[in-house]
């Protein structure tokens, strides 16, 4: 259930999002963890850096160690010792990315498991399952993603949405048969998901049937996805008009500062991006103005100073300096990416809470 606090002038909003697991603040952004851990982290230092809902991938947890062990182990919560919410991805987006996929029928997906050579099938009907199995706090619609291959998109790309619609509905009916008789405070949330690319008529039907939906969430994806920055802002500027107040609103994959505060601005209330751990552990940071630093740079020998002067993450204030993480790096010690994803994460959380009270 999400709740619209207020809206501020230069077009962001506040609000509360209440899971099962806990009541959190908008606008937020979710750490990724793909396999169930946020690379190289402890979950206390994620939750230091200001984290509130962590995001887990329901392909790779389905191949390895599959949602029924992680289910036996006290789902994700008491797997991974995360006690706050979790989001669960459905699958759509590895499966295409990876470009593992076999074939795309109207009932789902088979791709080949990478590891073993199995086909597997995955359906809008199982991905709910899985991620229920998971124990997530909010589910995600499976969706086509074919529209967003540049060779097929052109003629995929109203189809891939028709479909994700259809899928959509799928979802819902099978995560009600699912949730039937548990009590709404114990029940997971369920996002429907967006599509339509670039093109403005597709986005806005697209936008319009998933808030006609009973879903708790509207999440917004297909971009950031290799088009340039003036495409996404121009298509976030035209979506900022059609949204529905009540339902949460999640851009999914982005999490590039820029980035993140025009969406912020134009209405958007959750994130989620690999871009801070895995710049962070090739040794990329972040500094006040947006500016990216390399620290591996040999500009860094002998500087004393701390990665960013006016952070408050962990690195930052243990004193850290930018000669010792560089001198980490050049040996190839993972303490380094360590301390430079906790000082990226961090840096996302603090542009989230300039925005909150
Ligand atoms: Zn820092």
């Amino acid at each position: 259930m999400f709740q619209e606090i207020k809206n501020n002038r230069d077009g962001s909003r506040i609000g509360l999002l209440r899971t099962r697991a806990a009541t959190v603040s908008t606008p937020f952004f979710m750490p990724v963890a793909t396999r169930g851990a946020v690379k190289g982290l402890e979950p206390q230092e994620v939750l230091a850096t200001g984290a509130q809902v962590l995001l887990s991938n329901t392909y790779h947890l389905h191949l390895a160690p599959g949602e029924k062990a992680v289910k036996k182990l006290g789902g994700l919560h008491g797997f991974a010792r995360w006690a706050g919410p979790i989001l669960t991805d459905s699958g759509g987006f590895q499966v295409f990315s990876l470009s593992h996929v076999r074939k795309i029928t109207e009932d789902g997906v088979t791709f080949k498991d990478p590891a073993s050579g199995q086909e597997v099938l995955i359906t809008p009907e199982k991905s709910m399952r899985i991620q229920l199995d998971l124990g997530s706090d909010i589910i995600m619609a499976f969706d086509d993603l074919t529209g967003l291959d540049p060779a097929k998109a052109a003629v995929r790309e109203e189809e891939a949405v028709e479909r994700t619609h259809r899928w959509l509905l799928r979802c819902i009916a099978e995560f009600k048969k699912l949730t039937k008789g548990v009590k709404a405070a114990d029940h997971p949330l369920l996002f429907g998901i967006a599509q339509g690319g670039l093109n403005q008529k597709l986005r806005r039907k697209s936008l319009e049937f998933v808030q006609s939906t009973e879903v708790d969430g509207l999440a917004i994806g297909g971009l950031s996805v290799g088009e340039g920055t003036k495409e996404m802002h121009a298509m976030l500027e035209f979506l900022s008009t059609l949204y529905d107040p009540a339902k949460i609103r999640y851009l999914m994959g982005v999490g590039e500062p820029g980035n993140m505060r025009f969406a912020i601005q134009h209405g958007i209330d959750m994130f989620d991006c690999v871009l801070p751990t895995r710049n962070g552990r090739h040794g990329s940071v972040w500094i006040t103005g947006d500016k990216k630093l390399n620290l591996r740079n040999g500009g860094h020998v002998t500087d004393k100073g701390p990665i960013d002067d006016d952070c408050d993450c962990y690195a930052c204030q243990q004193g850290y300096s930018r000669a010792y993480l560089r001198h980490l790096f050049k040996m190839a010690d993972p303490l380094a990416g360590r301390l430079a994803s906790i000082h990226n994460l961090r840096y996302l959380q603090r542009i989230c809470e300039s925005y909150r009270p």
